[in-house]
């Protein structure tokens, strides 16, 4: 296919990680609609909903007090983060007797290539698959819902296709018949902003966005429009990476006027702070390294790094750190034209298994 040599990739996602770890821990909770998330008194969202609450139309990311509106019965729980570690390490240990090829996309979700493991052992992929299920299963007491199929963008969409608790093998014939007819939503990459933009122009389905005139996707795509069209043929070259390259958050701004006013620089690396913290704990990311930069009113750029104790994604420790750096990287009352505030050297879920360390 499509010259690349033939792959076998297994995805294996918990169902309703979080909520399903305070399930089994409190058996209470068990058939109840359980929401883990934040407090709606500080503007919390919910990070999971047990599928009970997701009946009443509870979905991550959405703000608790929206959630707890939609299901007034919910129990809402603070997370546990350590717990759930722990579990993702153990099933960390079940998936790295398969392969070392692993590459974790957060606590509860992981990509495996076998292509090698296949090879060697002469066992398919779908044996490996059912097996890996049954192991997480019986060590955990949790269900995974697990996708097998030759490449990344298949194997996930296999491991949604029955969830909860699904196990689904798409090959490329199965993926044929199913992606003209799924959402563009489904596809990797396609977020909540480019659906709205295909829906606005008619394109709703996969089939519909593979019927694209080419020079119109690469208006709408730029660059990516080469690769978008290849997934909508569900060809995906993607490899299972073990790392993810390092990225860095971050938030920065440049003043209408240049700023002398010590307060009013702290103030807004306040702000950044609060905004970076967000995003890193939408990412499930902790960060080591605190970096502020800023930009005197001559152009002069300045930057000073710190590397903290321990990892974070907490507004206060990185607000603490950048206030320090900010005092050192701009000598006294020079005038200010931008400031900025990033975060890098994440501690990655993958970290997490690899270090045991806690949050
Ligand atoms: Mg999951």
């Amino acid at each position: 296919m499509d010259g690349q040599e033939r792959r076998s990739i297994i995805h294996v996602d918990m169902d309703a990680f979080f909520a399903s770890v305070e399930q089994l821990d409190n058996p209470a909770l068990r058939g109840r609609p359980v929401i883990v998330g934040g407090s709606p008194r500080a503007r919390g969202v919910v990070s999971t909903a047990s599928y009970e609450a997701r009946r009443f139309g509870v979905r991550s990311a959405m703000p608790t007090g929206r959630a707890l509106a939609l299901c007034p019965s919910a129990v809402l729980l603070t997370p546990r983060m350590q717990r759930y570690v722990d579990i993702s390490k153990q099933v960390r240990r079940v998936l790295r007797d398969y392969t070392d090829l692993i590459e974790p996309v957060s606590l509860d979700e992981a990509f495996l290539d076998v292509t090698a493991a296949v090879d060697r052992t002469g066992r398919t992929a779908t044996v490996m698959a059912r097996e890996i299920k049954d192991r997480v299963a019986r060590e955990t007491g949790l269900t995974a819902s697990v996708g097998v199929a030759p490449n990344k963008l298949l194997a996930k969409l296999a491991s949604d296709l029955k969830k909860p608790d699904g196990f689904v093998v798409l090959d490329e014939a199965a993926a044929e018949r199913l992606l003209p007819e799924m959402p563009v939503r489904q596809l990797w990459g396609i977020g909540a902003k480019t659906e709205l933009s295909l829906h606005r122009i008619g394109v709703f389905t996969i089939g519909d966005l593979r019927r694209m005139d080419e020079g119109l996707l690469s208006r709408l795509f730029g660059r990516r429009a080469e690769e978008l069209a290849l997934l909508a043929r569900g060809i995906d070259h993607r490899p299972v990476e073990p790392r993810q390259e390092v990225k860095s958050v971050g938030a920065e701004t440049t003043f209408p006027d240049d700023v002398r006013d010590r307060e009013r620089l702290a103030a807004a690396i306040g702000g950044f702070a609060d905004e970076v913290a967000d995003r890193l704990r939408e990412h499930r990311l902790l960060a080591r390294t605190v970096t502020v930069k800023v930009r005197l009113a001559d152009f002069t750029n300045l930057t000073r790094s710190q590397t903290l104790q321990s990892p974070t994604d907490e507004e206060d420790v990185l607000r603490a750190a950048a206030v320090i750096l900010l005092e050192r990287a701009v000598p006294g009352g020079r005038p200010v034209r931008l400031i900025g505030l990033a975060v890098s050297n994440f501690l990655r879920p993958g970290d997490y298994y690899q270090a045991g360390l806690p949050f």
